[in-house]
């Protein structure tokens, strides 16, 4: 075993740079077996997983219930065609209704793709209810994803850039400011788009003034109402799907990340104003599949049996809380915000990217997004015990950074 963490990394790193499409700043980690809160590297070393595949992982990593319910459908059948019938996709559509959205899915297989259903919608809906308006209408620093739609869509001009020109039919408007949306609101626009909680420019909440208030202009002016609930879903906030947090219940909303605990799934549903698709408007050959069906019925009916969503909630308050007290502590942590599980540590210095470094060589895994943020987003199955693991090795990582860069530590309370 090498001492230092990633040493052995040489000769995959390298392969990785000949074969793989350099689109990933990727960590020195390589990372070969998961079990629980915790991941392996080849040596056997254990990191606790605070970025769990980016909100994807909420199980965990090797979940029985869920390697069970894969292995047993892969038994059966990993694929068949959506030109017939297949039981899985329909028993997840009803219990994504019971859990509390009334509406109707489509299946795709990503984040992205499940917007770009939502897009679809919403222009055929534009031409049969609002003589063809198409525009809709984001947030500055929003994430959507990284197809050409998505991006464009996406409120941040460094994912467009490159690319330009961007697909028409998408505008900007600043996050939590309703008066900026009604003042760009005119009648080419047909729906509003809009993160919960935005999630990769920070994990910044909508409040619940801003909800209520655009809900309600949706339905003054006759637009539809779409949350991109990819990675506030699935019980990351404390609530199955976030809005139920607010109250607020949109016509569209999308998932896909935590869904499938790992395995890629992502879904539109459409509720009865919205639903407007028909046969050949829209399709994914792998949408839906029975492998990805299974395993999202096995990760709503662990989070149903296991309480899954209530500890979120309970961990979520407490992470928050150990974090408030680590900003006590140490000076440099200028605020803490989140909800549920979805955690963000901002830092008053442009120290974020050497933190998510300290860490990773401590034995924790955090995401830093952008100079001053520190993203965590664990499996929902952590404890306290795990909180506190975290929140020590952060303090030693935050420790060793100030010491190094000559700034006084934090002294023990007498
Ligand atoms: N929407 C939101 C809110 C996201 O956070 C992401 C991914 O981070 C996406 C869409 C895109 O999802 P995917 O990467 O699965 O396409």
């Amino acid at each position: 075993m090498t001492d230092t963490i990633g040493a052995g990394l040489g000769p995959l790193a390298q392969a990785e740079k000949e074969y793989l499409m350099q689109t990933f700043k990727r960590q020195p980690l390589e990372l070969v077996r998961g079990d629980r809160w915790n991941v392996y590297d080849p040596e056997g070393r254990e990191f606790l997983d605070f970025v769990a595949g980016i909100a994807v992982n909420v199980l965990g990593h090797n979940h029985p219930a869920l390697v069970e319910a894969v292995t047993r459908q892969a038994k059966d059948a990993i694929h068949v065609s959506d030109l017939y019938y297949s039981r899985p996709q329909v028993e997840l559509a009803k219990r994504l209704n019971e859990l509390g959205f009334k509406g109707r899915v489509f299946y795709a297989n990503s984040g992205a793709e499940a917007n770009e259903c939502a897009f679809k919608v919403a222009r055929k809906w534009g031409k049969e209810n609002r003589y063809g308006a198409f525009d809709i209408i984001s947030t500055n620093q929003s994430f959507h994803g990284r197809t050409l739609a998505t991006v464009a869509a996406t409120g941040q001009p460094k994912y467009q850039k490159p690319f330009l020109p961007m697909p028409t039919g998408f505008g900007h408007v600043g996050y939590n400011d309703i008066a900026a949306l009604k003042e760009a609101t005119d009648e080419r626009t047909v729906a509003v788009l809009l993160e919960p909680v935005q999630g990769e420019s920070g994990i910044v909440p909508a409040t619940k003034e801003y909800m209520t208030a655009v809900r309600q202009w949706c339905d003054d002016k006759n637009l539809l109402l779409i949350f991109d609930e990819v990675q506030t879903g699935v019980g990351r906030t404390g609530h199955f799907y976030a809005f139920q947090g607010y109250d607020v219940v949109p016509d569209i909303v999308t998932l896909a990340k935590g869904l499938g605990g790992g395995v890629p799934i992502g879904v539109c549903l459409a509720g009865p104003r919205a639903d407007v698709l028909a046969h050949g408007d829209h399709g994914s050959t792998f949408g839906g599949n029975p492998l990805a069906c299974a395993a999202a019925l096995a990760v709503i009916d662990t989070i149903e049996r296991d309480g899954v969503i209530e500890n979120a909630r309970v961990v979520g308050a407490y992470l928050e809380q150990r974090l408030r007290q680590l900003a006590d502590e140490f000076g440099c942590v200028a605020e803490v915000r989140g909800a549920g599980l979805m955690v963000a540590m901002l830092l008053d210095r442009d120290i974020a990217g050497e933190l998510e470094a300290a860490a990773l060589e401590h034995g924790l895994l955090v995401n830093a997004i952008g100079p001053r943020v520190i993203r965590m987003v664990p499996p929902l199955i952590i404890g306290k015990a795990e909180v506190d693991r975290a929140i020590d090795i952060l303090a030693q990582s935050l420790d060793l950074i100030l010491g190094q860069v000559g700034l006084p530590r934090p002294q023990a309370p007498a």
